[in-house]
């Protein structure tokens, strides 16, 4: 079945474990207490591989540079002892900023988002025509009910959406593979953030036509249907998330079969950290296929720090809630280049003159994800997560707190993995 002649399966020399779980880390001091988490679930007979990420845009805010993510990856796993498997994620990398990555990571985010809609070559079009013509009619894939109607007007349409983005995709990848060798790293591509999910059939040529850019993928990241806001729960239809993301689950199985690609190709979930009410969906759903999953978390080990610093009372509280208060007053530039993964609603936060005010608790308890918690507070967690800006201005009157805090931190961000998401997602 396979176009290429060539299963492209063969060419990876390292293939990422089934379960795999995204640590990003601001300010680059909880490694540890990040991998712990994961020791833990090891402890419980599960077996999932941290992969430490950090996007050019934390890593231009926060001041770090790619070698430090390696560097405090490799210091992680070598403290704590962590024998298996572990990667340092280049996360939301692409031709213009890669080069930087290259040496010190081996888990490439390849993103296409700004390539979608672009207009591909003429050729390269007819090509995906010609070669895809074959599916017109109905489509049954295994496993799934219902069969999809394909038509020559649909194939044309995910053409002009999605072609020109796969092909930057491969010449990304080519790139990366160039210098570092090929299959000696782990290929995701992402398209998540945009404006409308991409639904399975979508996702069905996505593939294909990865496959025949050679591209040897090992996680996609779609964007899911509903709200993936940065920190907070999912919102939005649980049921035709649950009845998507099967059917996602179903047609890599199908893809992987028929264009050959990598038989370790999994969904990766991006901003997935917090994502609760879907997590006994997702754990049920791999459990039921019995296939692996990626889940990124949004950078909210930092906001960990805040509820460990807050916890600390005294000073380290004190600094909390100058944090909040600076974040307070420059909301309106903290929130604009993540506009379209929050939702802060203004006249729920608190001003900052009554949360000084605040109780060692009351701060922690409003910032901590704790559902039904009555005294969480979503936008108040939010526009924290937005201004770590302000903690990294703050230099080393931020850095010398994390370490001299850094015990009761520690519990707070190894708690939050453990506790609330992977014994959420894995039914630990
Ligand atoms: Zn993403």
């Amino acid at each position: 079945m396979c176009a290429h002649g060539k299963n492209l399966y063969n060419t990876i020399k390292m293939e990422i474990g089934k379960y795999s779980f995204g640590i990003g880390d601001r300010f680059g001091h909880q490694g540890k207490a990040q991998l712990s988490a994961l020791l833990k679930a090891k402890e419980t007979g599960i077996e999932i591989v941290p992969v430490w990420n950090k996007s050019n845009r934390e890593h231009g805010i926060v001041g770090t540079s790619p070698a430090d993510v390696k560097t405090e990856a490799d210091e992680s796993v070598k403290s704590l002892g962590w024998s298996g498997e572990y990667h340092v994620d280049a996360d939301h990398i692409n031709l213009s900023n890669v080069d930087p990555y290259i040496e010190h990571s081996d888990f490439f985010t390849i993103d296409v988002a700004d390539y979608i809609l672009e207009p591909a070559d003429a050729d390269k079009k007819n090509a995906f025509l010609q070669h895809n013509r074959k599916y017109i009619g109905e489509l049954n894939i295994p496993g799934i009910s219902k069969s999809y109607q394909i038509t020559e007007e649909l194939l044309t349409e995910i053409a002009d959406k999605y072609l020109y983005a796969t092909q930057k995709a491969a010449e990304i990848y080519r790139h990366i593979s160039s210098i570092k060798g090929e299959g000696l790293f782990i290929p995701e591509v992402s398209m998540d953030e945009v404006a409308d999910p991409q639904s399975p059939v979508e996702l069905f040529f996505i593939l294909g036509a990865l496959a025949e850019e050679k591209l040897p993928l090992q996680t996609i990241a779609p964007k899911f249907t509903g709200r993936f806001n940065k920190g907070v729960d999912y919102e939005g239809d649980i049921q035709q998330f649950e009845k998507e993301f099967e059917e996602d689950l179903l047609l890599i199985d199908f893809a992987v079969k028929t264009f050959g690609l990598p038989g370790n190709l999994k969904l990766s979930v991006h901003s997935g950290s917090d994502k609760f009410s879907i997590y006994p969906v997702i754990g049920r759903l791999i459990k039921k296929y019995d296939k692996g999953i990626h889940v990124k978390t949004a950078g909210t080990t930092w906001l960990e720090e805040i509820i460990g610093l807050a916890a600390a009372e005294g000073e380290a509280l004190e600094l909390a809630k100058k944090v909040y208060r600076n974040a307070f007053e420059r909301q309106e530039a903290l929130c604009a280049p993540y506009a379209a993964v929050i939702d802060i609603n203004p006249e729920a936060l608190p001003s900052p003159g009554s949360v000084d005010g605040w109780s060692s608790d009351k701060f922690a308890d409003t910032l901590r994800h704790i559902p039904g918690h009555p005294d969480y507070n979503s936008s108040f967690r939010q526009l924290i997560h937005v201004g770590y800006k302000v903690a990294a201005e703050l230099g080393d009157e931020y850095y010398n707190k994390l370490e001299k805090y850094a015990g009761i931190i520690g519990q707070n961000v190894e708690e939050n993995i453990f506790e609330r998401h992977l014994k959420r997602l894995f039914d630990l």
